[in-house]
């Protein structure tokens, strides 16, 4: 805050909302200039790396392994060996190793915070108080099922698959590497993970994590590369795939799959459709809906990009929304103040760009707060369109960074006709007052996860996971720990 300009009354009053710089260290990470592939508990070599940037400034970060298919082979052969013995520890055992891994992790949680910003580009507040605490908490709530199977699934046997076969994507590398190794050790199987191409860095340092817990060799393995690598551990000997990205790609793996005997689950895309009725808290709304689709610059699935707004509040809300947009701070995602980080990668920008530009050109009216954005990395302001009619591609089609298009409706019936008006079922918000109207909604949404008068809430303790082609599964909770069991009386849920 600058300047301060003195009322009548001789109250203080803030003329410019200025902030000074208040950028994290990086000090407390220590990389390495080249890494290799983790695979038995070892750093083996890759023959070819490829570098890894940071996205806010596009400087090198370091070398990262491209794993071919040998080196997949070779990672899922450790798996199977470590399976023997894992398998057939205690559950108590098991979970003594998760929760020490969850307490590593809550104890370096500023280390993997600051790289977690660094290589993927989101608001250190965001790594620090979302990202990093959410992943140790799923360590810590699976490590509390490990020895619980039975309880968990009464009246039946449950037993681990094997080998997991783990692929994850860039928006949110540390979290998604939790929400999958963690259900996946506490059922019983090893596991061989790859990271996303442009956010390897702190799967890599979670290996650390993993020697320090004196976790056993080959229980987790850890495999860097692009989609060549990811393909590869599709078509290898593992008993189950898990995958985390976008529709694509998980249309693509479900035809590999077909007709063998390999389980299946798929997290993938979402156009989630935030809706607010006109008896809401107002002020409240428009908060979430920030949250909703500025919240790690909108490189989220379950992102609230679609915004359904009742007629008779559509002016006061619009207002309000671009108001709150102006107090938006975009810029070094280090920095403690920063509310909207770097774009991911140069691609995803290009990404958000097309679609901007289309959005435009089939009629919608953009508007963006004025904000200046850093010369170099990859950067995009937030922004939201309105005229939006359903038919636009910036209604339809998942755009992945921090664009909102706003619609409007007249009744309840009309909101969840177009709400559901989407390929997608991921999540939905629903904002009202009425607790009736809340549950209606909710039963008639087509969406994994409704949230009511909140948006982007998650806890390891709620199963998470999508309809239609937001993919099959669910991760989180009870639900979770099913696609990594099979049961004596082959009864199996969940995909
Ligand atoms: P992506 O599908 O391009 O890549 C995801 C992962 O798959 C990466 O590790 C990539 O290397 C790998 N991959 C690429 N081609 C492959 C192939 N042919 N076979 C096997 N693996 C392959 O997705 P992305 O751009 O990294 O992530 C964004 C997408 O992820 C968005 O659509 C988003 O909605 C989705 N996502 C979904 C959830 C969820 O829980 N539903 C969570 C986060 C992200």
């Amino acid at each position: 805050m600058t300047d301060v300009e003195r009322r009548q009354d001789r109250s203080p009053v803030p003329q410019d909302w200025t902030y000074a710089p208040a950028p994290e260290s990086t000090e407390i990470v220590r990389l390495r200039e080249r890494y290799g592939l983790y695979v038995g508990g070892e750093w083996l070599d890759a023959k070819e790396h490829f570098t890894t940037i940071a996205p806010r400034d596009e400087a090198p970060l370091a070398e990262v392994g491209q794993a071919s298919e040998a080196d997949v082979h070779d990672a899922v052969t450790a798996a199977r060996e470590a399976f023997a013995g894992w398998s057939k520890l205690p559950g108590s055992e098991r979970s003594k190793y998760m929760f020490r891994i969850a307490r590593i992790l809550a104890e370096r949680a500023r280390e993997f915070a600051v790289l977690e910003s660094l290589n993927g580009g989101k608001p250190i507040k965001e790594s620090r108080d979302v990202d990093v605490p959410l992943a140790a908490a799923h360590f810590f709530y699976y490590a509390g099922w490990a020895d619980k199977l039975e309880y968990a699934f009464p009246n039946r046997t449950p037993k681990p698959l094997g080998v997991a076969g783990q692929i994850i994507p860039w928006n949110f590398p540390l979290l998604m590497l939790a929400w999958k190794i963690a259900p996946a050790l506490a059922a019983g199987n090893t596991v061989v993970l790859k990271p996303a191409e442009t956010t390897p860095l702190t799967a890599l340092l979670f290996c650390d994590v993993l020697r320090q817990a004196e976790l056993p060799g080959g229980v987790v393995n850890i495999v860097t590369g692009d989609g060549s690598t990811g393909a590869a551990l599709v078509d290898s000997d593992v008993d189950k795939i898990a995958f985390t990205g976008s529709t694509e790609v998980g249309k693509a793996i479900q035809r590999r799959l077909a007709g063998t005997d390999k389980r299946l689950t798929l997290e993938l895309g979402g156009k989630a459709a935030n809706i607010v009725f006109d008896d809401c808290a107002l002020d409240q709304a428009v908060e979430g809906i920030i949250n909703g689709i500025y919240f790690n610059q909108g490189h989220v699935c379950c992102a609230g990009s679609r915004l359904f707004v009742q007629e008779s509040i559509y002016e006061p809300l619009v207002e309000k929304l671009k108001q709150r947009m102006t107090t938006l701070r975009v810029g070094d995602p280090l920095d403690k103040n920063t509310d909207v980080g770097a774009i991911n990668s140069r691609e995803q920008l290009d990404r958000i760009e097309e679609l901007v530009a289309a959005g435009k050109e089939e009629g919608a009216e953009i508007y963006q707060p004025p904000c200046r954005l850093p010369e170099k990395g990859y950067w995009f302001a937030p922004t939201v369109f309105t005229n939006v009619a359903q038919s636009y591609r910036i209604a339809q089609e998942e755009i992945f960074g921090p664009v909102l298009s706003v619609l409007t409706f007249r009744t309840p019936d009309e909101a969840v006709e177009k709400a559901n008006n989407t390929p997608y079922g991921l999540s939905a918000g629903v904002w009202t007052e009425k607790g009736s109207r809340i549950l209606w909604m909710a039963q008639k949404m087509r969406a994994g996860v409704v949230w009511a008068n909140t948006f982007n809430r998650f806890d390891p303790t709620s199963p998470f996971g999508g309809y239609k082609e937001s993919g099959f599964g669910r991760e989180g909770g009870l639900h979770g720990l099913e696609p990594y069991l099979t049961f004596d009386d082959s009864e199996t849920f969940g995909g």
